[in-house]
């Protein structure tokens, strides 16, 4: 196995955190850990958000170099104290402040835990997504043999801004029609 991070991800089936976390954990070196626990550290603790983004950023891969001690040993301890605070501390269900070494510094907590506003978090359940409010939509429009106005799409879900987004992402996507008058229908095979 080598040590070196650029060797390790050359190596087929190994990918940017796996090198990263053998070359930290086994060989001790100064690399950023992202895994998803330290990223819901990170985004709580210093961005000041409850959830990081579904995929990994730019900007959060930035975030965690610059929070990397520099040297390399102790680079290597922040990484898994980090990855332990998130798994066992600070968990994607419930976070136990009380018990955090940084609760004095969280941005997110000192914040007073704003609610996550970002896309629907990935293994979220079907509920409350944009894709049952797709479906919803689709299904008045199915059950008509007319078009539909927009008042009986918009009756189908309260929140207005996640409706007209999963409306205007069915028009997008060439599965709900808009016509002159602000009627909706299902495109015509
Ligand atoms: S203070 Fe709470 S929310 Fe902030 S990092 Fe610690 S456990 Fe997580």
């Amino acid at each position: 196995m080598p040590s070196e991070h650029a060797q390790l991800l050359a190596l087929p089936g190994i990918g940017e955190y796996t090198a990263a976390a053998v070359a930290s954990f086994a060989y001790r070196q100064r690399h950023a850990v992202l895994d998803t626990n330290v990223r819901r550290v990170f985004a709580r603790a210093a961005t000041g958000i409850q959830y990081p983004p579904n995929a990994t950023t730019a900007a959060e891969r930035k975030l965690a170099r610059a929070l990397l001690p520099d040297e390399d040993e102790q680079a290597a301890r922040w990484a898994a104290a980090t990855m332990e605070l998130g798994a066992l501390v600070c968990t994607a269900k419930s976070e136990d402040c009380t018990r955090c070494p940084i609760s004095e510094q969280c941005a997110w907590r000192l914040a007073g835990k704003p609610p996550h506003q970002g896309p629907p978090r990935r293994g979220q359940t079907y509920a409350g997504t944009d894709r049952q409010v797709r479906g919803r939509l689709l299904a008045v429009l199915r059950e008509s043999v007319n078009p539909v106005p927009q008042s009986a799409l918009d009756a189908v879900w309260e929140e207005p801004v996640q409706r007209a987004r999963a409306l205007d992402g069915l028009v997008a996507d060439g599965l709900v029609e808009p016509l002159a008058g602000g009627q909706y229908r299902l495109p015509l095979t």
